[in-house]
């Protein structure tokens, strides 16, 4: 199976409309064809984009496509590059190293700091504050990989999750 990533244009097109979230089976659409996730249909009576109620269409035909293809990580945006099946998104995206980052960068900038200090003061308070439990998951994944390519010796592998 092409284990590679789509490209960020058709990557950008699975991204549900409301909550952004790519959207995983079952997709669902309005009676104009555009694509609404499931948890965000539950919580909408009209289509976001054309305001015609919703009806539980469910797209078959985008649901196959979303079963195979790899799309961003969640924590893209601060660089992950594992390409997801959306079955493996969520243990992934539990352990996933750039979580840590993600986790902190809104908190870090949450009292907008103006001067380098006070952002480094704020990344060290929040740094202090990650569980334990939190890194051993992350570490024991990093492990995981590292692993994994040296068994292959630095060719491909298998992704991991
Ligand atoms: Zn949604
Ligand atoms: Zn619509
Ligand atoms: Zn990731």
């Amino acid at each position: 199976m092409d284990t590679s990533m789509v490209p960020g244009d058709v990557a950008r097109k699975f991204q549900c409309t409301v909550c952004c979230d790519y959207m995983q089976p079952p997709v669902l659409q309005c009676c104009n064809g555009h694509f609404i996730c499931s948890i965000c249909c539950l919580m909408l009576n009209l289509c976001p984009v054309c305001r015609i109620p919703l009806q539980n269409i469910r797209n078959m035909g985008i649901e196959i496509f979303a079963n195979i293809i790899r799309l961003p990580c969640n924590y893209s945006k601060f660089g992950c590059a594992v390409p997801l099946l959306h079955t493996e998104r969520r243990e992934h995206e539990e352990t996933c190293e750039y979580r840590l980052w993600g986790l902190l960068n809104d908190r870090v900038y949450a009292n907008k700091p103006r001067t380098l200090q006070d952002l480094k003061d704020n990344i060290s308070a929040e740094i202090r504050n990650i569980t334990e439990e939190t890194l051993q998951r992350v570490t024991a994944n990093m492990q995981m990989r590292v692993e994994a390519c040296l068994l292959e010796n630095g060719g491909h592998f298998q992704h991991l999750l």
